[in-house]
């Protein structure tokens, strides 16, 4: 039953400080890029947390497999229920944990929302398959079946939907899921799990170990061959080390990995179209987002009138306190990222890039930035900066924007901006990228299928390709011969 009265941010707080190392868990300080203030303690999870989360785990699967589509489709509802009727309460946690302006936290609550609502509804949809076998005493058929117990990690820039998009449809196909939040951003994570029981779900169906430990937390994991499936969001760095962790125990593998995606402007674009998607694409989240465009390529007969429109737009954006609900750009989440932010703009300039707008910074915060004369060999094009910089490209021809576009190890995320249908069917057709926007910096969809190629991943998140990376298929064989 969803609670008649939502939790607000600060009751939410509240439990949560009272629980804080009540059962003599270690506990440590979440702190706010925003203010350097804690924003409340929470258990610090070790390897004992872990055993006895994946026990709980597995036990839990043994009954939650056997839950019936239309119960497990019913709780998933109700939790998305409960969730959306804690909107402002999530937003507010997750802006004050790592510095998301609220009003966008607020979306971002609806858009991991929109998964679990999507997933509740699939959780009735999943299909096997008969076909006909060359013997006629044989009947054939394909059934689906859960993976088993399920080790989600998920990264800070999205700490509410990151987790909906792996869990919901963990949940829908009858796994079970343990979650290993970022160290920066747990909070989202536990109110999350806390929503899913009191809406009836399960306490050890969805587990959450908020930890400072996330290498010991997780060879526990990669050691028990019970975890039949990792699922992991975050950098390639560390995505690749632990795809050859999960080989110990041979699990199932997902990797949502990093990006860098190119967004293409063609001379027949909406010039106004592309400067506001490219504000949109770039500067949500402070560039703090894997699908944000790190390379803007501008063919040259706009450039000059693109660059104009982008820098005035750029000088609008409303940089401050992510509680603010006026505020479009929050700080960054923190010194390693600022650090990174600015050597980027710091080797593009001394490599010949113009700096139009921006460059500064004031403690976390780093001022909306557009540079042009950007070109081969500096880092801004070849790392994620995951910040809010705007680098701009000259191309002349068609040909040179898809090179150039597809040179990177990266393969996640890609846009392009044209009137011609033709040219959108060959350039998308060219682009090799997992996502493609044309005309549309926003792609992202609960239906849709995210992920990337190359360095950028395994596998699908959203729609029923989502919901197939927690399900095995089983084969079954009749045969019906009489007695003899
Ligand atoms: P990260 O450093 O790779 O961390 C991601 C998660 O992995 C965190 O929970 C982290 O825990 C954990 N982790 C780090 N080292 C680990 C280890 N040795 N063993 C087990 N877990 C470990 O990435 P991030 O900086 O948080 O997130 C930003 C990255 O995520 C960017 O590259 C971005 O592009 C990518 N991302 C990709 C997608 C996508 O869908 N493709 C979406 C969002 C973000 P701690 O917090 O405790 O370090």
């Amino acid at each position: 039953m969803t609670t008649t009265q939502p939790l607000t941010d600060q009751q939410f707080l509240q439990r949560l400080a009272e629980q804080a190392g009540k059962d003599g868990t270690k506990t440590f300080a979440v702190t706010s890029p925003a203010t350097g203030q804690t924003v409340v303690d929470v258990a610090d999870c070790n390897a004992d947390h872990a055993r006895d989360a994946v026990e709980r785990s597995v036990k839990a699967f043994d009954n939650w497999r056997k839950v019936n589509p239309y119960e497990r489709s019913r709780l998933l509802l109700a939790w998305y229920d409960a969730i959306m009727a804690h909107q402002d309460a999530i937003g507010k946690i997750i802006s004050a944990e790592m510095g998301k302006p609220v009003s966008e936290a607020r979306g971002e609550v609806a858009y991991a929302a929109a998964f679990v609502q999507f997933y509740g509804e699939e959780a009735k949809r999943i299909r096997g398959e008969t076909f006909s076998s060359q013997f006629s005493h044989k009947r054939l058929y394909a059934e689906r079946m859960p993976v088993g117990p399920v080790y989600a990690i998920t990264p800070w820039n999205f700490p509410a939907a990151m987790i909906t998009r792996k869990v919901a449809p963990a949940l829908a196909a009858g796994c079970t899921a343990i979650v290993k939040p970022a160290a920066q951003s747990p909070l989202t994570a536990v109110f999350l799990a806390y929503l899913w029981e009191q809406v009836g779900g399960p306490a050890d169906a969805l587990s959450v170990l908020t930890t400072r430990d996330a290498r010991g937390v997780s060879e526990v994991m990669f050691d028990d061959v019970r975890i039949r499936k990792l699922t992991f969001t975050g950098s390639t760095s560390v995505g690749r080390s632990l795809y050859a962790q999960a080989a110990k125990t041979l699990k199932k593998v997902s990797l949502e990995l990093g990006g860098h995606a190119p967004f293409l402007i063609f001379d027949d674009a909406d010039l106004d179209l592309a400067v506001n998607e490219v504000i949109a694409c770039k500067f949500r989240n402070a560039g703090q987002t894997c699908v944000c465009t790190n390379r803007v390529y501008v063919q040259k007969g706009i450039a000059d009138a693109f660059t104009q429109k982008l820098v005035e737009r750029v000088a609008e954006l409303k940089v401050g306190d992510p509680a603010n609900d006026a505020t479009e750009i929050g700080p960054l989440v923190d010194a390693a990222g600022l650090e990174k932010v600015q050597s980027h703009v710091k080797d593009a300039v001394n490599k010949g890039a113009q700096l139009h707008i921006g460059g500064n910074a004031n403690e976390l915060y780093y001022e909306p930035t557009v540079l042009t004369d950007v070109r081969a060999g500096m880092q801004i094009l070849e790392e994620e900066t995951f910040g809010p910089v705007a680098p701009i490209i000259l191309f002349d021809t068609e040909e040179e924007a898809i090179h150039q576009a597809n040179d990177t190890p990266y393969g996640l995320a890609a846009y392009m901006y044209t009137n011609d249908l033709r040219r959108m069917h060959r350039v998308s057709e060219a682009l090799e990228y997992g996502i493609v926007g044309v005309n549309d910096g926003g792609p992202s969809a609960a239906q849709a299928p995210f992920g990337g190629i190359k360095d950028s991943g395994l596998g699908r998140e959203g729609g029923h390709w989502g919901l197939d990376e927690f399900l095995e298929v089983k084969y079954v064989s009749v045969g019906l011969r009489e007695p003899a």
